[in-house]
């Protein structure tokens, strides 16, 4: 569903992806750890071409990212992302906010739209919200309305970067459940988070990226959990630091 190729970005002099190469395949969870500043943010978003890249190869759902007649927009609107910060819009209802790309970029009615954003509305546990607005919401139903607005735009993988870092403490279970409920069902997600309890339960490969964005370790959750004296000592001391 996702690779990448011998990836690398920098800005300017700074390089921030170094040969990076990953594959991701259809219904796969993939876990994105690694220090601050180790370029998982940067990563994820070269996925959707928010971000430009000067070298390698990124192909979503067999489409080559990196060919000048790739319809980016058109991609874009099927690859969901989720963001720390919600980003919803502040002025709209929970139903615009489902809504307003659906018929803006799928060209869907406003009926159609409508009808398929309260069913993700639902889908997160918060239909009995509708009608209120973001500032309305704590940070963790924001966070769900911010997944349903995703969904709703049928994408073909979900990307999530740090979904669950800028909340309180006891509204990360709220979205952590409802991600863990995407991942069951089969949703191809690449998710960077450090919430190790969700690697455990649902990841297929967990990726480990060290500062200079390199990808340093790539292997399957049972490698990564339950065979320490494989990893590398940079993994081993983060993973001492965040567990
Ligand atoms: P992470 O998500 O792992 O914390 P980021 O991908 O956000 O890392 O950033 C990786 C590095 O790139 C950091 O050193 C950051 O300061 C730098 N960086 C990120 N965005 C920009 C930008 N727009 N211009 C210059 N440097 C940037
Ligand atoms: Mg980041």
């Amino acid at each position: 569903m996702i690779e990448l190729k011998n990836v690398s970005k920098w800005y300017g002099s700074y390089q921030v992806l170094t040969d990076c190469s990953a594959r991701i395949g259809r219904g796969e969870v993939v876990v994105v750890c690694g220090p601050s500043g180790s370029g998982k943010s940067t990563l994820i978003k070269t996925i959707n071409a928010l971000e430009p890249i000067q070298s390698g190869e990124i192909w979503v759902d067999r489409v080559p990212l990196h060919d000048p007649h790739t319809n980016l927009p058109k991609l874009r609107a099927h690859v969901g992302m989720v963001f720390q910060h919600f980003e919803l819009f502040p002025h709209l209802s929970v139903t615009e906010n489902l809504t307003i790309a659906q018929i803006k970029v799928l060209g869907r009615t406003a009926d159609e739209a409508k009808q398929r954003g309260l069913k993700m509305l639902d889908r997160v546990g918060l239909i009995a919200h509708k009608d209120k607005f973001p500032g309305q919401l704590s940070g963790g139903q924001q966070q769900r309305v911010a997944i349903a607005r995703a969904l709703s735009m049928d994408p073909i993988v979900m990307l999530f970067d740090e979904p669950t870092s800028a909340l309180d403490p006891e509204m990360v279970g709220e979205v952590l459940d409802v991600m863990v409920g995407l991942a069951q069902e089969g949703m191809t997600m690449m998710c960077v988070t450090h919430e190790m309890g969700f690697a455990r339960k649902v990841a297929s490969r967990v990726i480990f990226m060290d500062v200079g964005g390199k990808i340093l370790e790539d292997c399957s959750k049972d490698d990564f959990f339950n065979h320490p004296e494989a990893r590398q000592s940079r993994t081993k001391e983060f993973l001492n630091k965040i567990l």
